[in-house]
């Protein structure tokens, strides 16, 4: 089967957005009719993001005001992955999250049973799971709790392993992974990652929707991130030239794409045949 057929074979695309589809408030050329046709095209999609400092609810908004069609099941963050790993892989879990407040109400609408407030306060003395978050919300008492949970044995548990989110201008926030660099100096726990380039990000949505990886398509503008996790989890590739990628970094990387494209308008075309 060529590349061309494995993504045509395909029945549920994963869409990174920031450099894919849009940039800030640029949406980009074609990428709007792209996600109205792809239902006439028997295909699903979901936009992927590894931010989990907001809740789905908060993409679903942002994404309808810039054109986008979006219902509740084409959002998934790395919020909600880790959601659905501790039900999989932890149920009935005694957690303490060290997050936003959007990501506690993820959380909580997951059923996850979290020991602490929305702020990080609690008097729980054990806990099963520790789990870090991109936490724009950091005060002093989480970081606390959560080394004190670690050094008696909790699992740890993060949602994205970014080290810094990119900002306009060049400028960048630090995101989860350095948060969880700080625990691990402190602990001596190292975390498991859930987000992108993890292949639990897709293996979890493959078991909520019942597609197999081979017949998922990660579309993305990052080689580290987007093409990766597909490349983990047995899922095609299709990488865009529209964000922080060109053609040279594509000629030195080790693992190639399934597909090197100029847009996600030339990939509307393709799967237009
Ligand atoms: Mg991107």
């Amino acid at each position: 089967m060529t590349n061309i057929d494995k993504l045509r074979n395909c029945e549920l695309f994963l869409f990174d957005m920031d450099g894919t589809l849009y940039l800030g408030d640029d949406v980009y050329e074609g990428a709007i009719a792209l996600m109205e046709d792809l239902p006439r095209l028997g295909k699903k999609y979901i936009y992927l993001t590894n931010n989990s400092s907001r809740a789905g609810v908060d993409y679903i908004t942002r994404l309808r005001r810039l054109g986008f069609p979006c219902e509740a099941e084409n959002v998934f963050t790395s919020g909600m992955a880790t959601g659905l790993y501790l039900n999989q892989h932890f149920p009935g879990a005694k957690v303490y999250l060290a997050g936003t407040k959007a990501f506690y109400r993820e959380l909580k609408s997951y059923g996850i049973d979290l020991v602490n407030d929305e702020q990080g306060h609690t008097d729980v003395f054990d806990v099963d799971v520790v789990v870090q978050g991109f936490d724009t919300e950091l005060v002093y008492e989480k970081l606390d709790k959560a080394v004190h949970f670690l050094r008696r044995g909790a699992k740890f548990i993060a949602a994205n392993p970014d080290w810094v989110c990119p900002m306009p201008a060049g400028e960048v926030l630090p995101d989860c992974g350095s948060i969880c660099a700080l625990l691990t100096a402190s602990s001596g726990v190292k975390p498991e990652f859930i987000g992108k380039p993890n292949r639990n990000m897709i293996d979890v949505i493959a078991a909520s929707t019942g597609i197999p990886n081979e017949k998922i398509c990660a579309v993305g503008d990052r080689l580290y991130t987007d093409i990766a996790v597909a490349q983990n989890a047995g899922s095609v590739s299709v990488l865009v030239l529209s964000g922080e990628t060109n053609q040279m970094m594509v000629d030195e990387a080790a693992r190639k794409p399934d597909l090197v494209l100029p847009s996600v308008k030339e990939l509307h075309e393709l799967l237009r045949g």
